[in-house]
């Protein structure tokens, strides 16, 4: 088990509603449009509903 299989898994949460995200569901990954430092992960719920996200490094809060 390598630190980088660890970390992913850790990092594989909906970053708007905190949701397990699991290979089958949709969901997008980005980076933080302001920081671009935070990995920003939304599942197709929040997509469709727009929830907000905020970037837990510079504090960014957007759709
Ligand atoms: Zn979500
Ligand atoms: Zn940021």
């Amino acid at each position: 088990m390598t630190q980088e299989a660890k970390e992913s898994d850790v990092l594989m949460k909906c970053t708007s509603c905190g949701v397990k995200i699991e290979a089958e569901n949709r969901w997008v990954k980005f980076s933080c449009p302001k920081c671009s430092k935070q990995k920003i992960i939304r599942c197709d719920k929040c997509k469709r509903l727009m929830n907000a996200y905020e970037c837990k490094k510079c504090g960014f809060i957007g759709p």
